[in-house]
């Protein structure tokens, strides 16, 4: 999809087809969803839960090959703490250090990716509200999904790409 929007489209389609191809990674469900290979998933409520994804609010994304995946994962954690209630303290100071970590890993500053995956461990199921799961589970399964990307950052090079902000933050207005 070139162009950001709003679009209708039949149930049990591919995601493959929405987003050009089987090998893209998509985001499905929006900050509280879940980065995946579109692959052969359908636009199915219950085929994606069957699969560990999620349609949510129906809203995907995929990122340009231009842009730093890991930064744009930085950005929307970030955005996802500051979200919170601050009524919890696993969302309050849980999504605040899972954000720092990724931003750390965005920088090329060491980062202990098996303290990180602790992290979304001890957050999970820890709120009064689904907020830290959703967030866990973005950042979660973009660990994953980008997992090429996050092992290139951990070593402190980099990928070279520049963060464009493509995904939105509200911090572009
Ligand atoms: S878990 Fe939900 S209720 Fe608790 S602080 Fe976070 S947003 Fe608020």
């Amino acid at each position: 999809m070139p162009h950001p929007g709003v679009v209708e489209v039949p149930h049990g389609r591919r995601v493959a087809d929405l987003v050009g191809g089987a090998d893209r990674t998509v985001l499905l469900g929006g900050y509280h969803g879940r980065w995946t290979k579109a692959g052969d998933l359908l636009v199915d409520r219950a085929a994606l839960r069957a699969r560990g994804a999620t349609w949510g609010a129906g809203v995907v994304a995929v990122l340009p090959g231009a842009t730093c995946p890991v930064g744009e994962v930085a950005r929307v954690a970030r955005w996802l703490a500051g979200e919170s209630a601050g009524q919890c303290g696993p969302c309050v100071f849980g999504l605040d250090s899972l954000a720092s970590d990724v931003e750390g890993l965005a920088a090329n500053a060491p980062v202990d990716l098996s303290r990180l995956s602790r992290r979304l461990g001890l957050v999970r199921g820890r709120g009064a509200c689904a907020h830290p799961d959703g967030a866990v589970g973005f950042l979660a399964s973009a660990l994953t999904a980008f997992a090429d990307d996050v092992a290139v950052h951990a070593t402190g090079r980099g990928c070279g790409r520049p963060t464009l902000g493509v995904l939105p933050t509200g911090a572009e207005r």
